[in-house]
């Protein structure tokens, strides 16, 4: 449809992750559509990368604000996004990105200044602080969760109460969910599990969390008959406006990040899919900055080869040990002879290093499952797909993701967790072939795959007749509250 210029601009503010910028610039292209002008914020590299994806037709209007990771305590230099950042680092960069703050708020105090007041701010789930830069200059402002509100209800859930600290047993309730939040210590990211109530880590996520408190709203990447428990969670948390306006997922084939993928460009891996049968091919990834042990990638490969009737396209990172941006050793991290035997001659499986074109993959019929670290991005993208899913739950909120999933909506089965889970090949194997055959557990999930599949495109629907889906009508609900704002302001 032809999009008219309606005057508003909204400044949309990502923390420095490819699956924090990914379904911000997603929602960045979905407001746009609606008439607003999108000022988009991040650091000088990201904002860089980011050029090269903003479509031909898109006005969004990147900006830039300094950030030095070398100013801060223990960040290596020219860090500004965590695809370069050792994952133990993690929290030590969402602590440094507070020293935005002054240049964010020099931002604002600009756009007001020549003329352009923004209608609102969506800022990023670990950007609470940039609520009060916003009501500073008397602007709305809201959170935008790129998670979804079960994984990142538990998450913090746990993170305010630390519950596993005030048992021995290795199950306990999450308060605040009731039978849901019936979780096992292994689902604790280890961050979470050896926090102390007083520790640096417990403070900052504590502190942010609250901080969402003085927004004038959540607005969700998901879907609410996807995710009633969890989205649920926050109101009553909150006592807050919560708007699941997803799912938000890039167009296909936008190329966020392609410059490490090793020549397999996505009409390469297309064409591959295109000469395999329905429903026959798993896709291995596990997000943008996970990877497993060396261990576990051997015991994966063991497994995909026992499988004989299914194909495979997996997302192959160096293992954990190694550094980050190795060259793809064959030899070194998977089985003898798996590449010559399983992928050359039996032509089963597409081994793709570093970043694979996702969407454009999930898309495809030939894809019958998706083994994935249940990222909530991936979890959308697929389920959008009627894909079901194969949970390895990595890190952070990935695990209740998982829980979900599996327990509340049966699109998923759990094969692992984390990089310490001793993988046997042989079960790996049994419960791929579970999912991907003609079981009829795998037939069951398959059917609800497609139901969730149904059920995400009636949330989207906004019809000519006048019928508004659920995230439709959530967007609708946002942007009206941010006009009531500035009509009482002004
Ligand atoms: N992604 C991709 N190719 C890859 C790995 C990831 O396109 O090889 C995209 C994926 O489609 C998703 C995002 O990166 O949009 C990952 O987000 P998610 O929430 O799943 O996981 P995270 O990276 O935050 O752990």
């Amino acid at each position: 449809a032809e999009k008219k210029e309606n005057g508003h601009t909204i400044v949309m503010f990502p923390f420095m992750a490819q699956g924090h910028i990914i379904p911000f610039l997603a929602l960045a292209l979905q407001v746009e559509q609606r008439g607003f002008s999108i000022v988009f914020v991040n650091t000088p590299l990201n904002i860089q990368k980011l050029r090269k994806s903003i479509p031909p037709s898109s006005a969004i209007r990147l900006r830039e604000i300094p950030f030095n990771s070398s100013d801060h305590h223990r960040l290596p230099p020219n860090v500004e996004n965590t695809d370069v950042l050792p994952p133990h680092l993690i929290f030590t960069f969402i602590e440094s990105s507070i020293s935005l703050k002054p240049a964010f708020r020099d931002l604002i105090f600009d756009l007001v200044r020549d003329g352009d007041p923004p209608l609102a701010v969506v800022a990023d789930m670990f950007f609470g602080w940039s609520a009060e830069v916003a009501h500073e200059f008397g602007i709305f402002h809201a959170i935008f969760s790129s998670a979804g509100g079960f994984g990142m209800g538990c998450y913090f859930s746990l993170w305010l109460n630390l519950p596993h600290r005030k048992t021995n047993s290795p199950e306990f309730l999450l308060p605040d969910f009731q039978e849901a939040g019936q979780i096992h210590r292994t689902q604790l990211a280890p961050s979470v599990s050896a926090a102390e109530d007083n520790d640096s880590r417990s403070v900052l996520m504590r502190k942010n969390f609250w901080k969402w408190a003085d927004s004038d709203g959540v607005l969700f990447n998901s879907v609410e008959k996807l995710d009633e428990i969890g989205l649920d969670y926050f109101r009553r948390k909150l006592c807050q406006n919560v708007w699941p306006v997803g799912p938000i997922i890039l167009p296909r084939g936008n190329p966020v990040r392609v410059e490490k993928s090793n020549g397999f460009s996505p009409e390469k891996c297309i064409e591959w899919l295109d000469s395999k049968p329905p429903n026959s091919v798993l896709f291995i990834s596990f997000g943008s900055n996970n990877t497993i042990s060396a261990s576990q990638m051997m015991q994966l490969a063991k497994a995909l080869e026992q499988v004989m009737n299914t194909n495979f396209i997996w997302v192959v990172r160096p293992p954990l040990g190694f550094d980050i941006t190795a060259e793809f050793k064959a030899e070194e991290w998977l089985p003898e002879g798996f590449m010559p035997r399983v992928v050359e001659t039996q032509n089963r499986g597409l081994i793709v290093v570093q970043w694979a074109p996702q969407q454009d993959i999930l898309s495809h019929k030939a894809v019958g499952a998706f083994l994935t670290h249940c990222g909530w991005n991936s979890v959308l993208e697929s389920l959008s797909r009627g894909v079901p899913l194969i949970g390895w739950p990595m890190a952070a909120e990935q695990f209740f993701n998982a829980k979900v999933m599996e327990e509340e909506i049966g699109v998923c089965v759990e094969v692992a967790r984390g990089v310490d889970f001793e993988i046997a090949c042989d079960d790996l194997a049994e419960k791929i072939e579970m999912v991907m055959g003609e079981s009829e557990k795998g037939k069951e999930m398959r059917r609800k795959a497609d139901e969730v599949k149904k059920m995400i495109r009636d949330a989207i629907r906004d019809d000519e007749g006048g019928f508004k889906g659920s995230s439709v009508v959530a967007m609708d609900e946002f942007i009206h509250a941010a006009l009531l704002k500035k009509e009482k302001i002004h």
